[in-house]
């Protein structure tokens, strides 16, 4: 093979071959941004097969399934322009190797494995707003105390980020409220018995929550040593990107898989852009690599080869603020000078928008829509720039915002899709009977009990079933175990239950998940149309959630992607997509989180004033306000050729007026950027009036 080797040192410099090529053992590549670690990971998976490694030995953990799925394209497309022979790309082999984020693998292992592991796995999953409802049910349905003292009770979204937040830095309830949430400590007692009530409650009823998914497969490994070797033995190769967002149970689980020396773990990152310590993700992970792994090789990879040298002298004093971590001070790759970065200032929010579409139709003759894209703080961020691209016809899509399946309706019919699958799913149920007239949360409840009481006899049939499938968890629609459920009878004289009951055992029977939305679609809309006003408005909505059904052909499939890995606000663009107006074409407006590992030749920051960007609440923290810091060095470090920094003064939705910069610009040496004024760019030697 060592003929072969020569493509890879004409396509990657030193540092980004030795890492390709270095197939055993552990290796940490630390680099900044736009060094080539994506990269290096896609001629890695290439090389690897090359070199006789079975795919099926191959596991990849990237940050999003799309991001999983272009590192394999690309690899395939470099085995295919590197031979005529197809043997090892023919047909599935890169299929075959196992790819995607930390929940869907771990997802993925519960319910294959699920005989091994004892559970049930037909399980569903909550997602956060789920979580916080189940935690506001059982906390009335326990009837605690929470009303003895003047200090307020917390609400269900701090209750749900307090678990997760212990969870994921393992950090004691108690510990934790001390600390951070000081005005809830007289509650602690019961907030800690909330949490080992709303874990009984999740396991009684076969409900995984984010959090669940992870720390559970983490759970067997330490415990079951068959459950450990087979996984030891089955991904050899292990490679993580975007490593420095992994947090403590993902480490762990990493850790766990890795500990012989014959698994090779290659992890590549960069420290200065964690960005996801609200999640618990912990940037030294990748600064404590060499601490577990004693023998790890460490590689450094210093060219840059996405920014001008321009953008990149700027990104280099960015990252050099950044106080914590390795240093690095990356070069330059390309050849072209470039331009600076521009800073200009706005009187308030709509000018800003202006701003950016105004110069987007200045620069469109030299890119298409889109080569830009406009990186916000939050997905709020953009409402202005949303409003002037439509008024001005530039079209695009956002991207992190609220997503398609937290849209309310659409909750409502994956509840029903969810007790298909998993009848023990009371979350679900309850959020399907609170639609009813006359039922309210108690009626609800009592309901679900009743339904449950008999589904969990329907359930041990099925689990047999089940384990006796073992693998074989693509379960399909046609086998799908859904039994006829039993209404209780003080239910069977509602007509709405009565016709409820006959929906769900329709499309029990339906042949494929398109026909189960259909069925359950003609259930809903009449309900619909009933409790709201604008249900029309919707129907769009609907279209585009079968659209995305047609593309599976199970339950679960649908499910699981839908809540781990969930399509963004673009895809209600279904209605272009008839028009003949679905071209890809189209500007990008996104959050920095999810701008992650992505790159544009034009790149817009916004809102850059001091209190937003910083946000003033991260002032007083030092490790917030790094974040911060960490945060808008990855929104610059995405663009290649031109960057524009704005920042209106006045923001009307706080009513409130910014008169400085961020502190992130101001405390940059003048010389890195062009500040631009109304009049003209003012020559660079003056000092910008606010410095
Ligand atoms: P991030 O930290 O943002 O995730 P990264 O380190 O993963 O960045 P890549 O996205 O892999 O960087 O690469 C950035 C750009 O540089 C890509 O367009 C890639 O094709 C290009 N690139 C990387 N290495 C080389 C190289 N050796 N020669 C030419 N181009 C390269
Ligand atoms: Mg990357």
């Amino acid at each position: 093979h060592l003929g072969l080797q020569v493509d890879y040192a004409s396509e990657l410099n030193p540092n980004q071959l030795l890492a390709a090529t270095t197939t055993e053992g552990k290796v940490l590549v630390i680099a900044g941004a736009g060094s080539g670690k994506t990269k290096t990971l896609t001629y890695r998976t290439s090389y690897l097969i090359e070199n006789g490694v079975v795919p099926k030995e191959i596991l990849l953990l990237t940050f999003t399934r799309k991001a999983a799925n272009e590192i394999k394209s690309r690899a395939k497309a470099l085995l295919a322009s590197r031979t005529a022979d197809n043997s090892y790309i023919n047909g599935k082999a890169l299929n075959d190797i196992t790819s995607g984020t930390f929940h869907s693998f771990c997802n993925m292992l519960l319910r294959q494995y699920s005989g091994l592991l004892g559970i049930n796995p037909r399980f569903t999953i909550l997602d956060t707003g789920d979580s916080e409802d189940a935690i506001d049910l059982i906390n009335k349905e326990k009837k605690y105390p929470t009303k003895i003292t003047n200090q307020a009770f917390p609400r269900k979204k701090t209750l749900q980020n307090i678990f997760s937040t212990s969870r994921n830095r393992r950090i004691h309830i108690r510990e934790l409220i001390e600390n951070s949430y000081p005005d809830i400590a007289v509650h602690i007692p019961i907030i800690e018995q909330l949490a080992v009530d709303f874990h009984e409650y999740k396991r009684a009823n076969h409900l995984y929550d984010f959090d669940d998914i992870i720390s559970q497969v983490v759970r067997h490994l330490k415990h079951n040593d068959t459950f450990r070797q087979l996984l030891q033995k089955q991904y050899r190769y292990i490679m993580v990107d975007e490593y420095q967002d992994t947090n403590i149970p993902q480490k762990e689980l990493i850790d766990l898989i890795c500990a012989p020396a014959s698994v090779s773990l290659m992890v590549v990152g960069d420290d200065n852009q964690s960005i996801y310590a609200f999640r618990g993700a912990n940037y030294e992970n990748i600064l404590l690599f060499g601490e577990s792994y004693p023998e790890a090789k460490l590689i450094k990879l210093e060219q840059n080869y996405r920014s001008t040298p321009a953008v990149l002298d700027y990104i280099n004093a960015l990252s050099a603020q950044i106080t914590l971590g390795y240093q690095k001070q990356l070069y330059s790759g390309l050849s072209i000078a470039g331009i600076k970065p521009v800073f200009r200032r706005l009187s308030d929010e709509t000018k800003e928008a202006r701003y950016i579409a105004d110069k987007i139709i200045e620069l469109k003759p030299d890119y298409d829509y889109q080569d830009f894209a406009v990186l916000c703080r939050t997905s709020f961020q953009s409402n202005y720039v949303q409003l002037e691209f439509m008024e001005r016809n530039i079209p695009f899509i956002v991207v992190g915002g609220i997503r398609f399946i937290e849209r309310r309706h659409i909750k409502d019919i994956l509840a029903f899709v969810k007790i298909l699958y998993n009848p023990n799913d009371t979350i679900a149920w309850h959020r399907i009977l609170t639609l009813f007239k006359g039922v309210g949360a108690v009626t609800a409840t009592r309901l679900t009990q009743a339904i449950n009481a008999d589904s969990n006899v329907n359930n041990n049939v099925n689990n047999n079933v089940n384990n006796n499938l073992n693998n074989n968890v693509n379960s399909n629609v046609n086998n799908n175990t859904f039994e006829p459920l039993l209404l209780p009878s003080f239910a069977k004289k509602s007509p709405q239950l009565k016709s409820l009951h006959t929906t769900l055992t329709k499309a029990s029977q339906a042949e494929s998940v398109e026909i189960v939305i259909e069925r359950i679609l003609e259930f809903y809309i009449p309900l619909l149309k009933t409790i709201e006003e604008n249900w029309r408005e919707r129907s769009e909505d609907f279209r585009v959630l079968k659209n995305l059904a047609t593309e599976y052909d199970s339950l679960d499939k649908f499910l699981e992607n839908l809540a781990l890995d969930p399509p963004n606000d673009s895809v209600a663009t279904a209605g272009e997509r008839e028009k003949g107006e679905d071209s890809n074409d189209k500007v990008t407006i996104s959050t920095i989180h999810s701008a992650k590992g992505l790159e544009w030749p034009v790149v817009f920051v916004n809102s850059l004033v001091d209190g937003m960007t910083p946000h003033h609440r991260s002032l007083s923290d030092f490790e917030e306000l790094e974040e911060e810091r960490k945060l808008f060095y990855v929104a610059c470090s995405r663009a290649k050729s031109r960057l524009f920094l704005t920042a209106p003064e006045y923001f009307s939705s706080y009513s409130g007026y910014f008169d400085k910069p961020s502190r992130f610009i101001a405390e940059l040496s003048a010389d890195k950027l062009t500040v631009e004024t109304s009049k003209k760019s003012i020559n660079e030697s003056e000092d910008p009036i606010w410095w």
